[in-house]
């Protein structure tokens, strides 16, 4: 597509080709692009025709026009996990991602992650210490704006700051763009399987009797790898079973996706970040003999500089695996979820009839599906210990 010919390609847009980067709005030197929230929830870029100069330097920047990256030479697929037990448990698979964020950080390097805002949305902020690294460890299943950093990742390159930026393949797609990818630099990308917007789920929490502060969709405590939810308050805990959460549930059979989700052009082996990180959920079919309780992350490494972050990584188990056993279990490298039928009915409900009214009426498993979770969930119990290590 040579959208980048055409500069106010913005006005055109259809909603299932935005991303909701923001790249777009953070380079407009005119200030003509602001950012709304649509009824569904997600943000989008608004360009005001009055001031727009059609330089393209929104077109220049946007996930969309980039062509999806070629496969990469001598790419490598490895299982691993941290050897810090803590941080292997604290984080939703094998604890990489702060492996390789320790390391940066130790080299007075910078760490740009997801994390939540007093309000429960899901900003991407910098860290610059170790201290720091709970606030954006973990998996939020909730579409994240990273429209704040743009500006200050790009003036912290220029600072020559090493600077390490994870994201959805979106996301770092639009980074790279935004600051062309220099050598200080370092990306990872998830394999993503789509995302609801923040508001959706503010709308949940909201709720709940009290103020919910803290969440993990990746809790461990209750039967190791897999997802358990435990939301905090201040003075309480809960720990439920996700699909009993009508938010968790829409994330998880795609019916409350942002639209770009269904059509995403990252959900392929051609990644965007240096390094992709994921779960091997079927890590034990190609290497049976390893515990797996705690959790255990895919790494693909797709580049040199990716190659060269792996290699200096001092406290991992580490082994090498391949993209043939890693596939079978990650259909997001293949292909974008696909969009229910119901989906948009269910979203045009949420505008006009609110959350509790779609909660109720298309976001509730049937009691059997619960029970059966609550079953698998007590005898993954009873076996855990025999892939706890
Ligand atoms: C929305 C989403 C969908 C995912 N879908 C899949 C999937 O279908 N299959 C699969 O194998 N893995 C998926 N993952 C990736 C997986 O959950 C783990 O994040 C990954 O394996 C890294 O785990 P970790 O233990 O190394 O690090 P963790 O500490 O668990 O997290 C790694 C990083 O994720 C980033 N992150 C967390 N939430 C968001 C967010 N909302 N937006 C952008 N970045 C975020 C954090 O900033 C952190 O840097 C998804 C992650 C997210 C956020």
């Amino acid at each position: 597509m040579n959208i980048s010919s055409t500069p106010s390609f913005l006005n055109t847009l259809k909603k299932e080709e935005c991303y909701g980067c923001m790249a777009c709005v953070n380079a407009c030197g005119t200030d003509s692009i602001s950012i709304t929230r649509d009824s569904e929830g997600f943000i989008y870029p608004a360009v005001d025709k009055n001031k727009c100069i059609l330089c393209g330097k929104c077109a220049k920047v946007c996930p969309l026009v980039n062509e999806p990256p070629e496969l990469q030479e001598g790419q490598e697929v490895y299982y691993a996990w941290s050897n810090n037990t803590q941080n292997r448990l604290d984080s939703s698979s094998g604890g990489i991602f702060s492996e390789i964020a320790t390391t940066v950080l130790s080299n007075n390097g910078l760490v740009y992650g997801a994390a939540y805002a007093n309000d429960m949305s899901v900003v991407h902020i910098k860290i610059t210490t170790k201290e720091e690294l709970p606030k954006i460890r973990g998996s939020k299943y909730i579409q994240s704006d990273i429209s704040p950093t743009f500006k200050t990742i790009k003036a912290d390159l220029k600072a020559g700051k090493l600077v390490y930026f994870t994201g959805t393949p979106c996301q770092v797609s639009a980074i790279k763009k935004f600051t062309n990818n220099p050598d200080n630099l370092i990306t990872s990308d998830l394999v993503c399987h789509g995302v609801p917007s923040s508001k959706m789920f503010q709308d949940q929490l909201s709720l709940f009797d009290q103020k919910i502060n803290n969440i993990s969709f990746r809790d461990k405590k209750r039967t190791g790898w897999g997802y358990d939810l435990r939301l905090v308050s201040d003075n309480k805990t809960w720990r439920m079973e996700p699909l009993a959460l009508p938010y968790f549930y829409g994330f998880w059979k795609n019916l409350t996706l942002r639209p770009s989700c269904y059509n995403c052009q990252f959900a392929t082996i051609n990644r965007e970040g240096d390094i992709t990180l994921a779960d091997y959920w079927l890590v034990r079919k190609s290497h049976p003999s390893i515990k797996t309780g705690k959790g255990v992350s895919a790494i693909i490494v797709n580049t040199d500089k990716g190659c060269k972050i792996i290699e200096d990584l001092n406290n991992i188990t580490v082994e090498k695996s391949s993209m043939v056993n890693l596939l079978k279990g990650l259909g997001r490298l293949k292909s974008p979820v696909k969009k229910p039928q119901s989906r948009d009915l269910i979203m045009l409900e949420y505008s006009q009839k609110g959350f509790s009214y779609i909660a109720k009426n298309y976001l509730m498993p049937p009691r059997q599906v619960i029970l059966k979770e609550k079953a698998l969930r007590g005898l993954k119990q009873l076996i855990l210990f025999k892939y706890w290590k």
